[in-house]
């Protein structure tokens, strides 16, 4: 039998075979099961199925086995030589949602309740942030956005709000690329029994791993650097306590139907075995973008993990393999400069969203974030001339030509 009990002594070995077991076809890949239910033998079957005596597919909303897949490959990355408590290696459960939103309102809806109350940093994904602040009101729970950069201001918060049950972590965040201290929160919040859960999408378990530094739910929108190509919105809950991942959280889950399919949980797994060598050349690419932009006379400003000059630089060398590949910039010349920077590209794609092979290149204030008042959206560093950018893994010549001909 191949793979099964092999101890991978690398992260992209085990992007490549994690997560796959034997198709009972001997097919290389997990073919797309395309198959909303299964069939039982007989009906004794079908009842040793419901209750767990027998392992076995009942319905693709519960599970299926192209999504299996995908679940396994990502509990398999997050745990990619990490231990529990006890030094053995640790043990995740993950389930493959619709989008990263779905995940997180499962996250959401499974840990809290009415009276409850959700802490996290003002700079968030503007879907977490709206979830947080529209959605989750209504049903009694009410969120504390803060500045989590500075531990003493998070420990006062927490201290005098005992309502406070779930503390969510993004980092590094959007748009600001702000990275807030993992281990040192989590040990804080852990004092006041507080779960804690952080939004992993944009360093990928490639980047870093949350779990090595204690929090306890894992989620990500897979729909950017682990999908990695733009073929497939999907998301991903991840977490420690089996017991209850596979007893309550699977139940929200299921129940509130935010289901992943055969077809995009296939691209997903498709894309994922590229993840390191993505990430090396993607992360690569944008330090040389940011040494390029960094003393271009057009531009003002470069937000960059990878620069000394970004103030949470250190935090991110202390919790992340590499930098990133996101980076902002501020035109010179404002508003009409950026649009102008924008409309010239001609490789570089111009879109939101981010994490694939292609370069991307957005203007958050006449996009992402159009709908948001200047005043508040400049609170975020979100000024007129700033244009965002995923670095693709094209060749680095041709991006930087790119900007070059489009910045002149
Ligand atoms: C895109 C994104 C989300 C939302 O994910 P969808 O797949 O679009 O639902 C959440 N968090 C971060 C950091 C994101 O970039």
């Amino acid at each position: 039998m191949q793979g099964n009990d092999f101890q991978y002594a690398g992260f992209g070995s085990a992007a490549v075979h994690a997560g796959h077991t034997i198709d009972p076809n001997y097919a290389h890949l997990t073919p797309i099961y395309a198959s909303s239910t299964y069939v039982f033998d007989e009906a004794e079957q079908g009842m040793r199925r419901f209750s767990g005596q027998e392992k076995g597919y009942i319905y693709s909303r519960w599970g299926n086995p192209s999504i299996a897949e995908a679940e396994d490959k990502i509990a398999a990355l997050e745990s990619f030589g990490v231990t529990d408590d006890k030094g053995q290696p640790l043990q995740l459960k993950a389930i493959l949602h619709s989008s990263g939103m779905a995940a997180l309102s499962t996250l959401m809806i499974s840990n809290l309740q009415k009276g409850d109350q959700v802490l996290t940093h003002f700079s968030l994904y503007g879907g977490t942030q709206e979830l947080v602040e529209k959605v989750l009101p209504p049903l009694g729970i009410e969120p504390v956005l803060a500045d989590l950069l500075d531990l003493t201001i998070a420990e006062s918060i927490i201290k005098s709000n005992p309502a406070i049950k779930l503390l969510h972590l993004e980092t590094p965040a959007n748009p600001t690329l702000n990275c807030v201290d993992i281990e040192s929160l989590t040990y804080l919040a852990h004092r006041y029994n507080i779960i804690v859960s952080c939004d992993n999408t944009f360093a990928t378990p490639y980047l870093q791993q949350p779990f090595r530094f204690g929090v306890d739910y894992v989620m990500h929108s897979t729909t950017k650097f682990l999908n990695g190509h733009g073929t497939a919105i999907g998301g991903v809950l991840v977490g420690k306590d089996m017991e209850r991942m596979s007893g309550h959280i699977t139940k929200v889950h299921r129940l509130l139907g935010g289901n992943s399919n055969p077809f995009d949980a296939f691209l997903l797994s498709l894309g994922m075995k590229t993840l390191e060598v993505r990430m090396d050349k993607h992360c690569h690419n944008a330090m040389e973008v940011a040494n390029f932009l960094e003393v271009h006379p057009a531009i003002s400003k470069v937000n960059y993990l990878g620069l000394s000059a970004h103030p949470d630089h250190h935090t991110a060398l202390r919790q992340m393999r590499h930098p990133g590949a996101m980076l902002s910039f501020e035109m010179k010349d404002g508003l009409e400069a950026a649009k102008k920077c924008i409309d010239q590209l001609k490789m570089c794609i111009r879109a939101v969203s981010l994490g694939t092979c292609d370069t991307l290149l957005c203007h958050p204030a006449s996009m992402t974030h159009y709908s948001v008042p200047k005043e508040k959206r400049e609170l975020y560093g979100i000024t007129d001339g700033l244009i965002r950018m995923s670095v693709g893994i094209e060749n680095i010549q041709d991006i930087i030509g790119d900007l070059e001909q489009a910045l002149r």
